[in-house]
């Protein structure tokens, strides 16, 4: 992700918008509805008629309704781990209207009776567990599935939601504006961190559970349907409406999740490096397909020799019209949000395809693995190419004795200021520290090392500190903390 703030092109005002809480705390639980039985679903939407307490009187069969992210508490849940998504979805610019059927392969960590999904809006017709009818009910974001049969510890399960309505988007978040599924003029702007996956699908919406992906978005003959990985079958079209097939292998979080739609203008290919290529933009930004196209691939390239091979099947990147001010890493497929973007921010999308997308953060507040890896990837850019050096960035940026950052310790970000610059700057400062401290030789071994060991796995920023000692030799355990958890302007050695 690189914010608003840290576009030159953008009003810095995004930034400013007033708080408006992010995830109610554990208590703030809405009033539970009951989970109906069986087949006789409560309809959908209406399920609100409380019998009080299902949150309260939940068993030991019950999944959480959160996955444990102290941050977030009710984002993902409990009780099962997510192996893939089937998405079969329809969406119509015109009417904005989303439809369709997800369907979720999972395993149970638990005995599992009920369980949520995350979901925000839209209307569910029906749920199935294994093919059977399965209860449901609306509880706030969560969708609460009551299993037709007790599903045992460890077994495999398929769960199904058919749903429909039209998306609506998380708007004025204290941390991003506006994310999620974004209707457009021609389509959608589909960008998803750090919760809005369930925007636009039933999912397992926190970062600590991947899944692969298949996807069939099907819209209107002449808008082009965008999703993660490759094409797994040439776009179909019958009756004025197009299919368009994607598939992503690799493991990717939920928010990193994209069905970006629209009018665009495609070009595909193959990186000098061997990596296919796939760079679409919007007809406003067709003068910049071509250099986004050369400078995805040339970049790519050029991270496999910093950080070791590309992690997934192909690259890219997408320029929508929709004015976001801001770009996300989506996996494969990173997205600019009206504008067209330099070779920096270029390099820093793509430097969270290792950062980010294959290695994902455990829980939000190691956030600065993602973005104070992006943001030094943008230093390592520029001096590569013949700007400023990392050591002159660094020397600029501690030099800046007032700078805010100081006060903003990156290790341990506010969930409503999740984004904040110091997450980045700071973080990016930690990385040169570090790299001064262990010099250059363990610091890219350590880079390298850190990619291939957790690749398409979960992190923590103790993980990252555990493998830079035993990397380097030595105690580094005071210099992560001046510079990720202290409140406070480190001292230089
Ligand atoms: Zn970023």
């Amino acid at each position: 992700m690189m914010a608003a703030r840290r576009l030159t092109t953008m009003f810095a005002a995004l930034a400013l918008i007033s708080v408006i809480g992010c995830a109610p705390s554990e208590g703030a639980v809405a009033p539970a509805s009951r989970a109906s039985d069986g087949g006789s679903a409560t309809s959908p939407g209406q399920a609100g008629s409380a019998s009080p307490g299902s949150r309260l009187d939940r068993s030991d069969t019950t999944g959480a309704p959160g996955i444990g992210d102290p941050a977030f508490p009710l984002d993902g849940n409990g009780g099962y781990d997510v192996g893939h998504y089937t998405l079969k979805l329809s969406y119509d610019p015109a009417s904005k209207l989303l439809a369709g059927s997800a369907a979720i392969q999972a395993k149970a960590v638990q005995n599992l009776s009920r369980f949520d999904l995350d979901l925000h809006g839209f209307t569910v017709s029906r749920v199935t567990v294994g093919g059977s009818e399965a209860g449901f009910a609306r509880e706030g974001d969560e969708l609460v599935v009551t299993a037709p049969k007790m599903i045992a510890k460890d077994a495999p399960f398929t769960v199904t939601v058919d749903y429909s309505g039209v998306p609506d988007p998380v708007r004025n978040s204290s941390n991003l504006g506006t994310y999620g599924f974004i209707p457009t003029t021609d389509g959608a702007f589909v960008t998803s961190e750090p919760n809005g996956a369930k925007t636009w699908f039933p999912s397992n919406d926190h970062p600590a559970d991947k899944a692969t992906y298949d996807f069939e978005i099907t819209v209107p003959e002449g808008v082009t349907a965008i999703a993660n990985g490759e094409q797994a079958a040439p776009p179909k079209t019958s009756g004025g409406r197009t299919t368009f097939v994607w598939r992503e292998k690799h493991p990717m979080a939920s928010y990193l999740a994209t069905m970006t739609t629209g009018k665009f203008d495609v070009r595909t290919g193959t990186s000098p490096g061997g990596i296919p290529v796939y760079a679409a933009t919007d007809p406003k930004y067709r003068d910049a397909l071509d250099l986004l196209y050369t400078k995805s691939a040339e970049i790519t390239d050029y991270w496999t020799t910093v950080f070791g091979p590309y992690p997934f099947s192909s690259t890219g990147g997408v320029i929508d019209d929709f004015n976001a001010g801001y770009a996300l890493e989506n996996q494969t497929k990173p997205i600019y949000g009206g504008f067209a973007p330099d070779s920096g921010i270029i390099a820093h999308e793509l430097a969270h395809q290792w950062f980010g997308d294959s290695l994902t953060i455990k829980r939000w507040q190691d956030l600065w693995l993602n973005e104070g890896f992006a943001t030094y990837a943008e230093w390592l850019w520029s001096e590569h190419t013949g700007g400023a050096t990392a050591e002159q960035m660094f020397r600029t940026a501690y030099a800046d004795k007032n700078n805010t950052m100081w006060t903003y310790p990156p290790g341990k970000p506010q969930p409503g200021d999740l984004f904040n610059d110091a997450v980045y700057t700071r973080g990016a400062l930690a990385l040169h520290a570090l790299r001064q401290k262990i010099g250059d030789t363990a610091f890219f071994d350590l880079i390298k090392k850190w990619a291939a060991t957790y690749k398409y796995g979960n992190v923590t920023t103790d993980e990252f500190v555990a493998m830079a000692e035993q990397t380097s030799g030595k105690e580094l355990r005071p210099l992560f903390d001046a510079w990720l958890f202290q409140p406070t302007r480190p001292a230089l050695n």
